[in-house]
């Protein structure tokens, strides 16, 4: 199903404390194209299975460069 709008209600801001989005408990839709505070695991909007996880299994906290 295409999006119809309703992800905004559920759209998720970017942490802003350098945390990623997954960890933050955000969930994406790739049909809506957005980030979803959601507890489902299907999009509220367009029924999409919402990704919990980044694509990269590289995904570790490394200290080294970016730490802030
Ligand atoms: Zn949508
Ligand atoms: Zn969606």
């Amino acid at each position: 199903m295409p999006c119809k709008g309703n992800c905004i209600q559920h759209k998720a801001i970017k942490p802003n404390d350098g945390t990623g989005r997954y960890s933050a408990g955000q969930k994406r839709c790739n049909t809506c194209e957005v980030f979803l505070y959601w507890s489902g695991i299907k999009c509220p909007c367009c029924k999409t299975r919402l990704r919990v996880k980044p694509k990269s299994s590289k995904f570790k906290n490394n200290s080294q460069g970016i730490n802030k």
